[in-house]
């Protein structure tokens, strides 16, 4: 309970990165070993963690936590009454918490309750997973430009969007878009996109778990259909520089 004597915690929300924990930034790991809760999603890696004070208070509110997912306003009204009652609270996130990671939302709620926080922000699966694949975001020959997206919401019917998307020396990187695969490449390729156009999905990226297939742009949804979450889809020219770059790769 929150009385005239309890010192307002504060709130620090966290990126731990894609899964290898040594992607970790020196800031998030020092808001790790400072937090007395650390409230954790579903896509942080377990060696993240190490960094925590034997005494903090772990809460998982991902899948791992119990239920299918924890809803939303559950996790903020736990870490308004965390911090309320004092507490340095971690909300670590998976990759980095402002890209596809409902870190703006949960900032509004800290806002409207006049709680400080401090964002660290953490190395995106978009980034992390495509670099341990070998594969550049860009190159002067292959793309200039790197869009990412999240295949979550529906994009469907939206012409002007998918003629953006289509278009070459791009790299798009698709997040949560495994399940909309063949849609994807359905309509990439009636938009312009060659069907040759080289891809990857990338699987556990950073992970020691990470694997990775590769094919062309028509055979997205097969190289998609079973692989191993969570992963991302890469579609571009810059995929093909994977074969020439992975040999001198020392991890
Ligand atoms: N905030 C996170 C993204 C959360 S959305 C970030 O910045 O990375 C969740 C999606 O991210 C997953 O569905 C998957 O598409 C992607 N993702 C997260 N971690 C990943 C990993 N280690 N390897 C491949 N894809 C990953």
């Amino acid at each position: 309970m929150t009385t005239m004597n309890t010192p307002l915690g504060q709130v620090t929300l966290v990126g731990a990165g894609p899964g290898d924990p040594e992607l970790l930034t020196l800031k998030a790991a020092r808001a790790i070993q400072a937090a007395s809760v650390i409230l954790v999603d579903d896509l942080v890696g377990e060696g993240v963690l190490a960094h925590a004070r034997p005494d903090a208070r772990i809460t998982y509110v991902g899948k791992r936590g119990g239920c299918k997912s924890t809803p939303q306003d559950f996790i903020q009204r736990l870490m308004l009454q965390e911090v309320n009652n004092g507490e340095r609270v971690v909300r670590l996130k998976g990759g980095d918490p402002f890209v596809f990671g409902r870190g703006g939302e949960e900032c509004q709620v800290l806002v409207q309750a006049g709680i400080p926080f401090r964002i660290v922000p953490g190395v995106t699966a978009g980034l992390g997973a495509t670099a341990y694949a070998g594969i550049p975001l860009t190159h002067r020959d292959y793309a200039q430009t790197a869009l990412f997206i999240t295949g979550h919401c529906r994009p469907d019917g939206d012409q002007l969007r998918w003629q953006t998307l289509a278009r070459g020396n791009q790299t798009l990187v698709i997040y949560m878009g495994t399940i909309k695969a063949e849609e994807i490449s359905r309509e990439l390729i009636a938009h312009g996109r060659a069907a040759d156009t080289p891809v990857a999905v990338i699987s556990q990226g950073t992970q020691s778990t990470q694997s990775v297939r590769t094919g062309t742009l028509q055979q997205l949804a097969v190289l998609a259909a079973d692989a191993p979450t969570p992963a991302l889809m890469m579609i571009g020219e810059v995929v093909k520089l994977r074969d020439e770059l992975q040999w001198f790769q020392k991890d």
